[in-house]
């Protein structure tokens, strides 16, 4: 019997929830959009920097295959090649799309989106709105997905929490669906389905001290560990070189900032060293992010690290960095026109995930996943500005294939179980989390070694619930993978090694 009244579950309004609810919109397949707040208060309405795309606008013959091999190179060929490819030649008409929808991109002389360089990319092709990208990009998406609620295509429910996965037979193979949690009332209501979208965001709530949004808990992707989903790559952490301490959070100084000139000096003394000039003539300040904070990590244990953008023009400023200034006024009491900022390297993306096919389906039939939830284009690095694309682009491919999905399955006539007969689902308490937060920043951090991460290992299998198990998976990830190679470097093995080019996959 096939499934076509059957709704697709997508949890997470971010870019990648919007994203797929509008892929199924499109496909007349009706779905239901869970997240824990409203899609203005999710973290991609943060992003400042830009979105990449090879548009070949500023005669520097740019093209979709330099976008693919920067990607790869800076991922250190672990991420998919071929999912890559697609995401890297859909890019143009995305943002070409994006522009059709009303997003506000500053705009070049001839009409067309203004091209910033970039992190670890020679060519420019990151496309910007100020310093107000994310926001502009989810107010269109957002509107566009209002449309179809109208109509009653999409449903939305906000203020509710993904708790669990239900499964069509005991061995938890085949995705039928999923409770979640009214926030505010705590009633749990079940929703059938046999394709459900997991759009998440990062598992910043296992650090805390993230640039990211307090939303992206990890919580989720915890508990589909724990039913078995598998877990790709949790080592590769992003540090963004460029973060500051502000109210228990750290405040991204976006890359923007570089892109339009701004330069990192060390205060030796007296003296202003351009350390990173001076050691990577080529890109020099515009390093691929794993490079660059290292840098800073090395030279910060002498000298203070500063970003300096006071020599940049007034129009450059105004137009283009204009929110960045602001943010600094008013969260840091600094005038970036009349003083450099001091930073340092900060928490800011998870290149890991859960792990999912080029259909962006997980290893449990019918469970998609999509965003920075998910593990598939970045491999052990991800450039700046390719992750807003990663989360459109990923969305639509998730949603396209979960509405197939659905389509062909005979699961309607089935019915959902819970089945869980695993070690109880347990939440960590906040003592607990606390514990796993300050541990894995003092073992994860922008070195690793094997006795900080073989301690931290320790502490963490003491800790009870199902965010340390992530935590704990991350770990043995950082402890196994003895080598550096992208965001994971080991001190005590500095060097990458051809047995290790290949992906973690952790299942529990
Ligand atoms: C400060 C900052 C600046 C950035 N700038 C850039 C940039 O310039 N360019 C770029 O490419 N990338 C940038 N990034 C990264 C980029 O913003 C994110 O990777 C991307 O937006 C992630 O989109 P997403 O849809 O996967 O997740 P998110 O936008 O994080 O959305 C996650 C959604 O899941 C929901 N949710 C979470 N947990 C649950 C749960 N348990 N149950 C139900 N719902 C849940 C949340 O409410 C939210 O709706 C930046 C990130 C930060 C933090």
């Amino acid at each position: 019997m096939r499934n076509e009244k059957e709704k697709i579950l997508i949890i997470g309004s971010g870019l990648a929830g919007l994203s797929a609810a509008l892929e199924c919109a499109l496909r007349s397949k009706e779905c239901v959009l869970v997240s824990s707040a409203p899609a203005q208060r999710a973290q991609s309405v943060m992003a400042e920097g830009g979105i990449n795309a090879a548009l070949d606008t500023k005669g520097e013959s740019d093209s979709p295959k330099e976008h693919f091999q920067d990607t790869m190179k800076a991922g250190c060929f672990l991420a998919d090649g071929e999912a890559v490819r697609g995401m890297t030649e859909a890019a143009p008409g995305i943002v070409k799309s994006l522009k059709d929808m009303g997003v506000c991109f500053n705009l070049d002389k001839n009409g067309d989106p203004d091209l910033r360089n970039f992190g670890g990319q020679k060519k420019k092709r990151t496309a910007f709105a100020k310093s107000d990208t994310g926001k502009q990009i989810m107010t269109a998406l957002t509107d566009e997905v209002r449309k179809y609620e109208a109509s009653g295509m999409v449903t939305r429910l906000m203020n509710h929490s993904f708790e669990t996965l239900t499964f069509t037979t005991p061995d938890r193979q085949i995705c039928a669906g999923c409770l979640i949690r009214d926030d505010y009332t705590g009633e749990i209501l079940s929703f059938k389905s046999s394709a459900v979208i997991i759009a998440t965001g990062g598992m910043h709530g296992l650090f805390g001290n993230t640039t990211g949004s307090k939303l992206n808990t990890g919580e989720a992707a915890a508990e589909l560990y724990r039913l078995g989903a598998e877990i790709t790559n949790p080592e590769f952490i992003q540090y963004h070189p460029t973060t500051v301490s502000s109210g228990g959070k750290r405040m991204l100084i976006s890359e923007a900032a570089r892109g339009e000139g701004g330069r990192l000096f060390a205060m030796k003394e007296t003296e202003k060293w351009y350390f990173m000039e001076e050691k990577y003539p080529e890109l020099g300040n515009l390093m691929p992010r794993d490079i660059t904070a290292r840098e800073i990590w090395n030279v910060q244990k002498n000298f203070p690290v500063f970003l300096d953008m006071t020599h940049l023009p007034d129009d450059i400023m105004e137009k283009k960095l204009s929110g960045i200034v602001e943010d600094c006024i008013t969260y840091l009491n600094l005038d970036l026109r009349k003083d450099p900022v001091p930073v340092e390297p900060g928490i800011h993306y998870f290149m890991g995930g859960l792990n999912a096919d080029r259909q962006h389906m997980t290893n449990i039939q019918g469970l998609f996943a999509a965003g920075e939830c998910c593990g598939l284009y970045h491999g052990a690095n991800r450039l700046g500005g390719n992750s807003l694309l990663g989360a459109i682009y990923g969305g639509r491919v998730a949603g396209e294939n979960a509405c197939k999905y659905s389509e062909e399955s005979t699961f309607a006539s089935g019915s959902a179980h819970i089945y869980d007969d695993l070690p109880g689902k347990c939440v960590i308490s906040d003592a607990d989390r606390e514990l796993l937060q300050r541990t894995l920043g003092k073992c994860m951090g922008v070195v690793r070694n094997e006795k900080e991460l073989q301690a931290g290992l320790e502490i963490i299998r003491g800790l009870e619930g199902d965010l340390a198990r992530l935590g704990e998976a991350m770990c043995s990830a950082a402890l196994e993978r003895r080598e550096s190679r992208g965001a994971h470097f080991r001190e005590d093995h500095p060097d990458i090694r051809e047995e290790f080019c290949k992906n973690t996959v952790l299942r529990r």
